[in-house]
């Protein structure tokens, strides 16, 4: 057999997992679908500008394990997202912290912000978004900031939504307008594609490659084990049903201006705005006044779309009936020899880029622990 690994997907789990199978002396050969390495995290140049082509990249993490590998394959800047929402017009810090309150009510202290948000909470135990929102941050802030946003995004009532995407956001009652609680942020100065490239150095790769256009069948001749991070509803041929994804649309234009919004994402909380956010990506790479170096700018409005086999499955969408219909999936996934599954779309999780690259980390330990023909 020519490769200890066929890995199916070049994203953050294929091209973790390569990297340390490849570092462990193990043959890999990567292959992807899509014309190019890096799955979602693949950036294009526009005019000298860094563009997230598949929506914005930003890295943080709590873990010290994975920001010290992903520190030896890239240096990161230290841009922090801090983005702004757009409620017809109003604008408001993100996440929701002591400069959202001042602008919503005026509130200049903790104690008078708290207070308000008290007096609007819903005090039960939340069932759904909505209920998990009006709990966190009661009626003004869910009405302008979040419902709107949401619906679009989820293309479904937060009344039907689980509770816990919003609590991705942090709530603090401090002047901090930093949307991540994680020690660690930024973005790599050489890019995302530099980054990709680190990891996949060793492995034989191919792009253009759909595995199942044949591959799917008889992997076994090629490979001792397949890594494979595509959607596991797929895998196995959709035999229980098929499973609820989120898509999205990007619209990208140029613009001869060297600043348009002044921000990195400006988001539109309203019903009305068909698009979620607005992107001008040369704030990923620029602090200060360096952006006024390029007299143009990039930006990209984000329309969230239901997914279609002939678009790109970016979000899990986690409730009950998908979640019980993915348990059986992976059931199925879990009496697999000689498979390993994962990422956001084989493990169905709606993981940042820093899970899924744990995740990676984690299998791999867990395979070399099974494995002893590359001891450990
Ligand atoms: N969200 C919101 N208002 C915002 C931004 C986010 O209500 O202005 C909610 C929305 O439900 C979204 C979730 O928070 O799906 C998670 O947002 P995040 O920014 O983490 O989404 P991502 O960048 O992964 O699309």
């Amino acid at each position: 057999m020519e490769y200890d690994f066929l890995i199916v997907g070049t994203g953050l789990f294929g091209a973790t997992f390569a990297r340390l199978a490849t570092n462990a002396g193990c043959k890999c050969l990567v292959i992807d679908r899509r014309p190019h390495t890096g799955g979602n995290t693949h950036c294009i140049d526009i005019s000298g500008i860094n563009v997230h082509q598949y929506g914005p990249h930003i890295f943080h993490t709590k873990s010290e394990d994975v920001w010290r590998f992903v520190n030896k394959y890239a240096t990161f800047n230290r841009f922090t997202l801090s983005p702004i929402a757009n409620y017809h017009g109003q604008l408001y810090n993100l996440p929701f912290n002591m400069n959202t309150f001042r602008q919503m009510w005026d509130a200049t202290t903790p104690q008078q912000a708290m207070a308000i948000i008290d007096s609007q909470r819903y005090h039960g135990t939340p069932r759904n978004l909505e209920e998990q929102a009006l709990a966190l941050v009661g009626k003004d802030i869910y009405e302008q900031l979040i419902k709107g946003y949401t619906e679009k995004q989820w293309g479904r009532s937060c009344r039907n939504l689980p509770p816990d995407i919003i609590k991705r956001l942090p709530l603090r009652y401090t002047f901090d307008n930093n949307y991540f609680d994680d020690p660690y942020q930024g973005i790599p100065i050489d890019g995302y594609n530099s980054f990709i490239d680190k990891l996949l150095q060793g492995s034989e790769v191919m792009t253009g490659c759909d595995f199942f256009d044949g591959l799917a069948n008889d992997w076994r001749h090629t490979a001792h084990t397949l890594v494979y991070t595509g959607m596991i509803d797929q895998f196995y041929q959709y035999r229980y049903g098929r499973l609820q994804y989120r898509s999205l649309r990007f619209e990208t234009e140029t613009l001869q201006t060297p600043n348009y919004q002044g921000v990195a994402q400006m988001n539109f909380t309203d019903a009305n705005t068909p698009y979620t956010r607005i992107i001008e990506h040369k704030y990923f790479q620029c602090s200060g006044n360096d952006i006024y170096h390029n007299p143009m700018t990039v930006i990209t409005r984000e329309y969230p779309q239901p997914y279609t086999p002939d678009s790109e499955p970016y979000y899990p969408v986690n409730d009950d009936t998908n979640n019980r219909l993915y348990s059986l999936y992976k059931a199925l996934a879990g009496k697999e020899t000689d498979i390993i599954f994962g990422g956001r779309l084989a493990e169905y999780r709606y993981y940042n880029m820093d899970q899924t690259i744990a995740s990676a980390m984690r299998k791999w330990s867990q395979y070399q622990g099974q494995d002893n023909r590359h001891g450990t």
